[in-house]
């Protein structure tokens, strides 16, 4: 028996990895994804399959310099940061709120926008696989407790087989010149294509905290 932390899945998770059957490189991708994400979550499991079919489409391995795009910031962003070390941090990675579960991924480019591919899960191929659409659709007749081992494993029996791609073009991203500015509220400096009404995002808009 595992001991109850909150890796406590982890075991469980590699042992239905093999007991599906799930291919390398993408079985190792499932991996370290459940595992950088705290759990083997459904949404995630799904994305690990989408970077490697958008791996296999740009002809890329995971260690070249590539670009990709969430359409939603549940889950999925974990995917590219792990398998393909597009992170946040890097500025690799660009998650955009539209609540699609879409990835885009791209190579480097020095031109103005570039190719790429948009994986996404299609809605026609789905039906297919009913215990996924109804989880994917949120619909009642999932049941989390009961039916969550058994999407777990369609999901690793599935693969890519509910996602399809498109080729896109794509902007690529420049990097920023800018000037410090000294924010006359708090006195922190912050780049000045972040200043609003001259002040800096905190200390406007941006605000997410009150002093104690
Ligand atoms: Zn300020």
């Amino acid at each position: 028996m595992d001991k109850g932390h909150h890796h406590h899945h982890g075991g469980d998770f590699e042992a239905r990895l093999a007991a599906c059957n799930v291919a390398e490189p993408v079985r190792t991708y499932l991996s370290q994804c459940a595992r950088f994400h705290s759990s083997p979550a459904p949404g995630l499991l799904i994305g690990a399959f989408m970077v490697d079919y958008a791996l296999e489409l740009l002809k890329a391995t995971p260690d070249e310099k590539l670009f990709a795009v969430c359409e939603t910031p549940k889950c999925l962003p974990d995917a590219p940061q792990v398998i393909a070390h597009a992170t946040t941090g890097n500025g690799r990675l660009k998650v955009v709120p539209i609540g699609r579960f879409a990835i885009t991924m791209n190579r480097v480019s020095t031109e103005a926008t570039t190719e790429g591919f948009r994986i996404y899960v299609d809605q026609e191929k789905i039906k297919a696989f009913p215990i996924i659409d109804k989880w994917f659709a949120n619909s009642p007749e999932f049941v989390k407790r009961t039916m969550g081992d058994t999407l777990q494993e369609q999901i690793l029996k599935t693969g890519r087989r509910f996602l399809s791609f498109e080729k896109v073009r794509v902007p690529v991203k420049i990097k920023e010149h800018w000037q410090p500015v000294t924010c006359p509220c708090c006195g922190e400096t912050v780049p000045d294509y972040l200043v609003v009404d001259g002040k800096c995002g905190a200390c406007g808009p941006m605000k997410y905290y009150e002093k104690i």
